[in-house]
């Protein structure tokens, strides 16, 4: 082999999870934190306003968040590659306590900012190291203005364990013990978990077997939606209580601010998604009539679309390796150079073995500056096109090596434009290289399905929690409401464009019950379309786009998007045009997948 497909954890600490080295980090991180604590409660900004002992602390900060990074994506990385490691939790969480240790620390700190008058504070952050951290100081300030006492802080975070994180936890509790039958053709009844019959619910050929799991699947959340209810109610009840608390005005403050936008932005995105579904829901029609349907059901939305017999691309690791090396050459040598010195290093675990976790991520060694992929390559162009995430995210990280920690700190609807960017390149390259009429049709459907997930399924989620969260600003909401609410949200977003809706789906989709931030849907999109428009941006001026592209990247750790979009693309996010721009290019997906189904169908 050319790569090798595994990764050297010996290299990044020696002698697996027991590992005596691993211990003595952790002890020098809990020694740090003592120091770092110190320090903190001696800074005292009336009696000395320099900025010398403000920088020390955040020196100190800075150290412990890279140790702590580092002993976290080590351990990580052992429990997701062996699972039969049992010592792996152990450890993690050894971590997971001093991680807490720092956050306890964290009012302390933002007290500290609060407690100095405004004009001082402008004048202390004129020190040129300093400012350039500012938007990030500022923001941590600003977010500590809200805050309560210390005390009253302290307690309400103790709450949270046994309030907020108690109901997620229920939630995914419950779940685990849920089941849902399925029939088979020679009459044989099987219980399948909620993971096992939602995968073969949305991707089985054949549409029997997809009407009998949703069938059964709507029973079983039903019979659960009395606890579901119960739970959504308190969760959220609970967390709108604590935003009036620190003097939030509206539900939305605190995901906008979060993620670093204002009301207009998001209002603009979901303006130029309502406007421009036509082609997607011309998509869903055109499958529709390829499965012999007069509309989809909810559980064809996704399933997969095969004409004809054709034989998928397969890739070995090394052809997909190379495969994506060279496409993303063709955007630019920097990310494509950057790419070939992550695979040449084995920075990727893809091996396709027992005892991995399912799924693929892509993480940080900080003390290493380098990230690390995770992943289970298996040959099929799905796993192409992971890899090519993966390693956008990487890229992200890798071009923002050399600034400051409090800079790299990039909010969640960001995350995924580098990923999302890198996807694109390889996603278009596949289609291109399709070896046959009919490949480039199951292709072409699979990016649209990512589409149709992002505009039509993630904006019904949008108005379903928009629309409960107003209700439950004044009471609690009963489990009839919660499905009339989202069949109305549904069949709004889908515009009305299907035979079934799915009313328990606030009870089957995780992401409602998430605890640690609010409207976790959203911001998805945000990335799926701020991708797009950036990758619309280089189709128009693909010349040197790759340095500004990389300049924007730089930049999405220390400025809303509104300017980081005016800044380096010149276009204004709180105008619907630049989002157009993005979904114009998968229009133009759903529109070669009509003709091309067409073509072979009428053929
Ligand atoms: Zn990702």
């Amino acid at each position: 082999m050319k790569y090798i497909d595994t990764w050297d954890l010996d290299a990044v600490i020696p002698g697996g999870t027991k590992s005596p080295e691993l211990q003595k980090k952790l002890q020098g991180i809990k020694d740090e934190i003592g120091e770092y604590e110190t320090l903190l409660n001696a800074w005292d900004f009336s009696k000395d306003p320099s900025p010398e002992p403000f920088k020390a602390i955040l020196k100190k900060k800075e150290e412990i968040g890279k140790g702590l990074g580092q002993s976290a994506t080590f351990v990580q990385m052992w429990h997701d590659a062996y699972m039969d490691d049992a010592y792996a939790n152990v450890v993690m969480g050894q971590v997971m306590d001093l991680f807490s240790e720092m956050q306890k620390l964290s009012t302390t700190f933002q007290k500290k900012l609060v407690s100095i008058q405004d004009e001082d504070w402008k004048k202390f952050l004129q020190d040129k190291e300093l400012s350039e951290v500012s938007f990030a100081l500022n923001e941590t300030r600003d977010e500590g203005k809200r805050l309560l006492s210390e005390e009253e802080e302290k307690l309400i975070a103790d709450l949270n364990q046994d309030g907020l994180a108690g109901w997620s936890r229920l939630y995914d509790t419950t779940v685990s013990t849920m089941t849902i039958p399925f029939t088979d053709k020679e009459g044989k009844t099987t219980e399948l978990s909620v993971g096992q019959a939602m995968n073969r619910m949305y991707s089985d050929p054949d549409p029997k077997v997809r009407k009998q799991l949703f069938e059964n699947w709507e029973a079983a959340w039903e019979k659960y939606a009395p606890i579901f209810a119960d739970t959504i109610n308190h969760l959220d009840g609970y967390r709108i209580t604590l935003q009036k608390t620190h003097n939030r005005e509206s539900f939305l403050d605190e995901p906008l601010e979060y993620n670093r936008m204002s009301k207009e932005t998001l209002d603009a995105m979901w303006k130029a998604v309502a406007e421009n579904k036509q082609p997607f829901i011309n998509f869903l029609n055109q499958k529709a009539k390829i499965f012999g349907m007069e509309k989809l059901g909810w559980q064809d939305v996704d399933a997969p679309v095969a004409l004809g017999d054709m034989k998928p691309t397969r890739f070995t690791y090394d052809e997909a390796c190379d495969f994506v090396i060279e496409n993303f050459a063709s955007f630019g040598p920097k990310l494509a150079s950057f790419a070939k010195h992550a695979l040449e290093n084995r920075w990727v675990e893809a091996e396709d073995r027992p005892n991995k976790r399912p799924g693929g991520y892509c993480t940080n060694l900080p003390e290493f500056e380098e990230s690390r992929i995770f992943m289970t390559f298996t040959g099929s162009i799905n796993d192409a096109s992971t890899l090519a995430h993966e390693l956008g995210h990487a890229f992200h990280s890798h071009v923002m090596r050399d600034l400051p920690q409090l800079n790299r700190e990039y909010a969640m609807n960001v995350a995924e434009t580098a990923s999302t960017f890198a996807e694109t390149i390889i996603g278009n390259a596949t289609v291109a290289n399709a070896k046959s009429k009919e490949e480039k049709i199951s292709l072409l459907n699979a990016k649209l399905e990512n589409a149709t997930a992002m505009f039509l399924n993630i904006h019904a989620r949008f108005l379903f929690e928009k629309s409960f969260y107003e209700e439950r600003t004044k009471g609690v909401v009963s489990k009839q409401r919660l499905n009339e609410l989202m069949v109305n949200a549904q069949k709004e977003a889908y515009c009305d464009s299907l035979s079934g809706y799915h009313p328990h789906f606030w009870c089957s989709k995780l992401h409602f019950f998430i605890d640690d931030v609010p409207f976790y849907n959203f911001p998805y999109t945000f990335g799926y379309l701020f991708s797009l428009g950036i990758y619309a941006e280089y189709l128009k001026n693909p010349d040197g786009f790759e340095d500004k592209y990389i300049a924007l990247l730089r930049d999405t750790g220390r400025m809303k998007v509104e300017d980081l979009a005016m800044k380096h693309l010149g276009v204004d996010l709180t105008k619907p045009d630049f989002w157009a721009a993005g979904i114009e290019i998968m229009a133009k997906d759903a529109e070669e997948f009509i003709r091309l189904t067409d073509e072979v169908m009428n053929s």
